[in-house]
């Protein structure tokens, strides 16, 4: 085992979201919705070193298991994670995060006039149209957005 990992107490049951990009950490529980709000046990660590030189975020979760559709989401923001599914301690499950064909409310439109800045609280829906560029297209008011430069909702 690796050493960054026993300085994350272990846990029986969960999710276990590893290889987050350093400072990613914060975005990716953003865009889970995770809160903690409904009691459940959530470990982050942030800026743990990960081999030479490197860092990375780990996210624990106790009790839930992430499905791809939940995950997936995280892939804009942390291409590199991978999920861990755990039970009774054992890890029976690991898949890395793939970039979905669409995004919906993780990222606000830019466009101060889209209808998803408006009162109407329509979350927002955007076609990834460019995976090599993560390049993104709002699907009301068709703005083109970069993901490197787009704001979180
Ligand atoms: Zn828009």
């Amino acid at each position: 085992m690796e050493q960054s990992e026993l300085m994350v107490r272990r846990i029986k049951e969960g999710t276990v979201i590893d290889h987050i990009d350093e400072g990613k950490g914060i975005q990716v529980l953003d865009a889970l919705r995770i809160d903690g709000k409904d009691g459940s046990l959530i470990t982050i660590a942030l800026n743990v070193p990960s081999g030479k030189s490197k860092k990375k975020d780990i996210i624990k979760v106790e009790n839930k298991f992430l499905k791809d559709d939940d995950t997936n989401k995280i892939a804009v923001i942390a291409p590199k994670a991978t999920i861990n599914i755990i039970k009774n301690y054992k890890l029976i499950e690991k898949r890395r995060v793939s970039l979905p064909n669409e995004i919906d409310r993780i990222f606000r439109c830019s466009n101060p006039d889209c209808i998803t800045n408006s009162a109407e609280h329509i979350e927002s829906v955007m076609d990834l149209i460019d995976k090599e560029s993560m390049i993104l297209k709002c699907r009301y008011c068709a703005r083109i957005l970069d993901v490197n430069e787009i704001k979180y909702n």
